[in-house]
C-alpha cells in the first residue's frame, strides 16, 4: 500500500513564523524536502502580503525552485486574482483553499461559502485548462473556532459539488485540530467514492492528530498533509498550533507497511535544519530522538551492560 505526503512546510508552516523568512529559505526548504522524497510540496501561497507578510514573494520562491521530475510543487491560493499570479510561475499544480463555515469563510476570504464554491469551480476549470493539478481544501472541516460544530452533511455536499466541477484532488482540513478519530472515518468515508484522490490537512493542536491520521488511513485517504518539524499554524484561526510532523508521521506509516517514498533520515535532518534556521524548538518528536530500528543500536550490548537504570 502507498500513500501521498504532501509537505507543507514552506507555506502553513512559515506563514505563521516570526520573523518572516526570505524566499530563498523557503525556496531552499522546498529543495531540501524534494530531496528527501517528498513527492507533494506546498511551497507558497499567493495571497495579500499585507494580510500574510510571511507569504510575500510568492513568485521568488517559486522561481529558485530547482524542480525534479514527477514532484508536484503547489501553491495554495484564496481566489482567481491568486491562480492568476500562480498561473506566470512553473509552480505545476493549485491548492484553492476556502472555508466550510460562514463565519469563518467571510473573515478568511471575505465572500460568502457560496461564492467561495463559485470561485472555486472556475479555478479548477482555469487550473485544469493550463494543465496544472487542481486541487482544493475545504478548511475548518472538522470543526470552526466561530461557529463550533460543523454538520458533516455540510462538507459532503460541497466536496461533492467540487468533484463534480473536476477537482483532482480534495483535502478536508481541520484548521484549528479539533477533530477526533471517529469524525474523520466518517468525512472520509463519504467522500472517498466521489472520484477525486481525498486528503486529510491535520493539525495536532489537541494531539490527536496523528490518532486522526491513522483513522484517514484506516478510511481510505490518499493525501496526508504535514509540515516538517511540525512548524506551523494559522494566522486567522484564534489558537491554532502546527500541522502534525511529516517525519514522525512518516515513522509511523513505515513501520505499519505503508510506503511513503520518503528518506526518513533526510528527512530528519531537514527538521533539524529548519529547528537551526528559525531559532527555535519545533513540536515534532522524532528529530529529537532519531527513528527506530536505527542508529542507537551500534553497540547494544554495551549499551544495555552499562545502563543499570530500569526504564519500565
Ligand atoms: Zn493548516
Amino acid at each position: 500500500m502507498s500513500i501521498a505526503l504532501c509537505d507543507v512546510a514552506p507555506r502553513d508552516g512559515l506563514q505563521n513564523v516570526q520573523p518572516p523568512q526570505s524566499p530563498s529559505v523557503r525556496a531552499e526548504l522546498v529543495g531540501r524536502l524534494s530531496a528527501a522524497g517528498l513527492a507533494r510540496i506546498e511551497c507558497a501561497a499567493f495571497v495579500s502580503e499585507k494580510a500574510v507578510p510571511q507569504m510575500a514573494g510568492a513568485e521568488q520562491v517559486a522561481a529558485q525552485i530547482e524542480p525534479r521530475p514527477g514532484v508536484q510543487y503547489a501553491g495554495l491560493v484564496v481566489n482567481m486574482r491568486g491562480y492568476e499570479r500562480l498561473a506566470a510561475t512553473a509552480l505545476n499544480a493549485v491548492n484553492y483553499a476556502f472555508v466550510t463555515t460562514e463565519t469563518f469563510n467571510r473573515r478568511n476570504q471575505g465572500s460568502s461559502v457560496a461564492e467561495s464554491m463559485d470561485e472555486g469551480t472556475a479555478i479548477i476549470r482555469r487550473a485544469r485548462n493550463d494543465r496544472r493539478v487542481a486541487g482544493v481544501v475545504i478548511g475548518a472541516a472538522f470543526g470552526c473556532p466561530f461557529e463550533g460544530r460543523v454538520d458533516p452533511g455540510r462538507v459532503l455536499e460541497q466536496a461533492r459539488v467540487l468533484a463534480a466541477a473536476g477537482a483532482d484532488r480534495i483535502v478536508l482540513a481541520d484548521t484549528i485540530g479539533v477533530a477526533v478519530p471517529s469524525q474523520v472515518r466518517r468525512i472520509v468515508s463519504g467522500v472517498r467514492d466521489l472520484g477525486p484522490e481525498i486528503g486529510v490537512h491535520l493539525h495536532n493542536t489537541r494531539n490527536t492528530g496523528y490518532a486522526n491520521a491513522y483513522a484517514a488511513l484506516e478510511s481510505g485517504a490518499q493525501i496526508y498533509d504535514a509540515s516538517v518539524g511540525g512548524v506551523g499554524g494559522c494566522p486567522f484561526a484564534p489558537g491554532a498550533t502546527g500541522n502534525i510532523a511529516t517525519e514522525d508521521l512518516v515513522y509511523m506509516l513505515e513501520r505499519e507497511g505503508v510506503e511513503t517514498g520518503v528518506d526518513l533520515d533526510r528527512l530528519i535532518n531537514v527538521a533539524a535544519w529548519l529547528a537551526q534556521v528559525l531559532e527555535r524548538e519545533l513540536p515534532g518528536q522524532l528529530h529529537r530522538v532519531g527513528s527506530f530500528p536505527g542508529r542507537v543500536s551500534a553497540e547494544p550490548e554495551a549499551r544495555a551492560a552499562g545502563d543499570r537504570s530500569v526504564n519500565a
